[in-house]
């Protein structure tokens, strides 16, 4: 019974998380999987996405606010706006500055890259131009 009931429950934190591009944090996850399992609490929200991202289901991502959370997991870079905190993700190759890492530094062991880029998120953009 626990069991299932915790499958439920991991079910729905993975596809709240992988409907939206938005990575959002925590608190947000937990306002959306709460509509669909209403019995859940914020720690086992928390104690969920700390199993997905320790099994390499989800990335979690750390831009100085709360931890922001990916269901996305190829490697890819992100911008984070400086005025909303919003985080995007940019359509880049990252594969090549692996590469570049591992032949500049040959005893290192580089794995993979976690890139993020300041800037601005296309609303702040605008509101800034008008
Ligand atoms: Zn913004
Ligand atoms: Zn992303």
């Amino acid at each position: 019974m626990a069991i299932k009931r915790f499958t439920r429950q991991r079910r729905a934190v993975l596809e709240v998380l992988r409907s939206t591009r938005r990575h959002p944090d925590a608190a947000w996850i937990y306002h959306e999987v709460k509509k669909r399992v209403p019995s859940i609490s914020l720690g086992t929200v928390y104690r969920t996405l700390d199993a997905l991202v320790r099994e390499g289901m989800v990335i979690a991502l750390h831009t100085g606010g709360p931890t922001r959370y990916d269901a996305f997991t190829e490697p890819h870079p992100h911008l984070v706006c400086r005025r909303c905190g919003a985080v995007l993700d940019l359509d880049l190759e990252v594969g090549g500055l692996v590469e570049a890492a591992r032949s500049a530094h040959p005893e290192l062991v580089v794995e993979r890259a976690w890139l993020a880029f300041e800037g601005l998120c296309p609303d702040c953009a605008r509101s800034l131009e008008s």
